[in-house]
């Protein structure tokens, strides 16, 4: 493992049976707190996104946007927020994807991705990838091209990344 993984795992904690019974929940609220592990992480997203050719980062509800906002200002890029339905106020493109049960949408305002945009997305945690792939639909229907999707972390055994293979259409996922 090197130095930078070493400190992001030190500072995310387990909180076993949270939000229900079964889920371990990466809580990265320590990583925020310290100053040192949130700039190597910001640095790390940053430098994934430049090197991608992105010219845009989506940061998706809600951790996405703590963590989004800053390395689209690192690298350079505008920051778009992707939101749970009902959230932004002007015209917007939704998506619907299904949970364990039930369903979610989430949306982007239309006006913030055009066809000369190469999108990255960018969120904490990769888990079922039902989130993740919904916005990569989003950016494909506003007309915009998906330069890839970056997180803190990937939670492997919940199949994510299979499930974004086709959405990814050959762009990379990274997971620090
Ligand atoms: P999914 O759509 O299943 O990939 O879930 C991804 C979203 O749910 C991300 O925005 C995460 O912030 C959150 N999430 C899912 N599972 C966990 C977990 N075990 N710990 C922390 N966040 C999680």
């Amino acid at each position: 493992m090197t130095g930078i993984e070493e400190l992001l795992l030190s500072r995310i904690r387990d909180v076993a049976d949270y939000p229900e019974p079964g889920v371990m929940f990466k809580d990265i609220t320590p990583l925020l707190a310290d100053p040192a592990a949130f700039t190597a992480l910001t640095d790390a997203l940053a430098e994934i996104s430049v090197r991608s050719g992105a010219t845009k980062i989506v940061g998706l509800e809600a951790r996405g946007f703590i963590l989004g906002a800053p390395v689209a200002v690192r690298a350079g890029l505008g920051f778009i927020p992707v939101r749970k339905a009902g959230k932004l106020p002007g015209a917007t493109l939704g998506q619907t994807y299904d949970l364990e049960y039930g369903s979610a949408e989430i949306e982007v305002h239309a006006e913030d991705l055009s066809a000369d945009d190469r999108v990255m997305v960018v969120d904490d945690v990769l888990a079922t990838g039902g989130t993740a792939e919904a916005s990569l639909q989003l950016i494909r229907r506003a007309g915009a091209r998906v330069a890839g999707v970056a997180v803190l972390m990937e939670l492997g055994f919940l199949g994510g990344r299979a499930r974004l293979e086709p959405s990814l259409d050959g762009a990379p996922l990274e997971a620090l």
